[in-house]
């Protein structure tokens, strides 16, 4: 015992240390850096395809100047018990998910603003299961981030190429009902879906959604993720589409290792991409709590 306690007075010494050091680094930079003010879309161990402590990423971000960092990891899902996903915390680990998220925003505090999220699928079926379960805790929003359509447990991975018409309709129709629910704060990799077929119906698609966000104020994002490991996503063709419909738009690093706050030649490149398009950009993000706690 006595060991562990010694450990934990070191560890916060150090803790100190790293947090006085990285003031220093913040003061001494002249802000000609490209950097970026906020970032709501960071995943933890939980999600099992995510490197780092919470505390790596929390001081990863303070050191390369964020205000604000919001974890968004991947929502546990109320399925059936005999289906186990492989890309989710389980529902019995959201509770310390949620002290983690909210012991580091309180000692953080006098150096970030540290907000507790989730990043969410929309399937219908379970969706009203997921709010009950998220109601006996203080989530303070939901990205949308539709990895599956239909739904996970017999859909199809969103991100995988397809020419089918019917699936980019399926994938619109999914996530415009998502975004009508209300629950959501902002639409993660909204150009996911992968439609290798006419370039005509993707653009009516894509534009029908820009449009429904329009409508509900609500911005897009920019992935940082997948642009940064030059995946299919961003999707040229979709931005081009955003930026003639006037979008709103949030870049997202979607970090799965402390290491990505630390890439500014990727925020940089999302910036040409703003601009190029002409994409209004925002900073910062109005928060919807998804459902007031119980
Ligand atoms: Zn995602
Ligand atoms: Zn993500």
């Amino acid at each position: 015992m006595e060991a562990e306690a010694t450990d934990t007075d070191r560890q916060k010494s150090n803790h100190s240390y790293r947090r006085a050091w990285a003031r220093q680094m913040r003061s001494e930079r002249k802000g000609n850096e490209t950097e970026m003010t906020a970032n709501y879309h960071t995943h933890t161990w939980r999600c099992r395809h995510a490197a780092g402590t919470e505390r790596e990423y929390v001081e990863a971000a303070i050191e390369n100047g964020l205000k604000i960092l919001g974890f968004s990891d991947h929502t546990p899902y109320p399925y059936p018990a005999e289906y186990v996903s492989g890309m989710r915390m389980r529902t019995d680990q959201l509770e310390d998910y949620v002290d983690t998220v909210l012991a580091l925003k309180e000692e953080y505090r006098k150096d970030i603003e540290i907000y507790l999220g989730l990043e969410v699928e929309y399937y219908s079926e379970y969706f009203p299961k997921l709010l009950s379960l998220v109601k006996g805790y203080p989530v303070e929003y939901f990205l949308l981030g539709q990895h599956c359509i239909g739904c996970e447990i017999d859909g199809d991975w969103a991100g995988k190429a397809t020419d089918d018409p019917q699936i980019l309709r399926n994938y619109c129709a999914q996530t415009a009902e998502a975004m009508e629910t209300g629950h959501f704060t902002y639409f993660a990799h909204p150009d996911l879906i992968r439609f290798t077929g006419d370039n005509g119906i993707y653009e009516e698609e894509m534009r029908g959604l820009c449009r429904k966000a329009n409508s509900l104020h609500m911005p897009l994002e920019i992935n940082l993720l997948g642009l940064g490991e030059d995946r299919p996503y961003p999707d040229r063709r979709f931005w081009k589409i955003a930026g003639e419909e006037n979008c709103q738009v949030v870049l997202g690093l979607d970090a799965h290792d402390p290491k990505a706050f630390a890439c500014p030649e990727v925020v940089r490149a999302a910036e040409d991409m703003v601009s190029r398009y002409g994409l209004r950009l925002q900073e910062t993000v109005e928060l919807r709590r998804p459902i007031e706690p119980e």
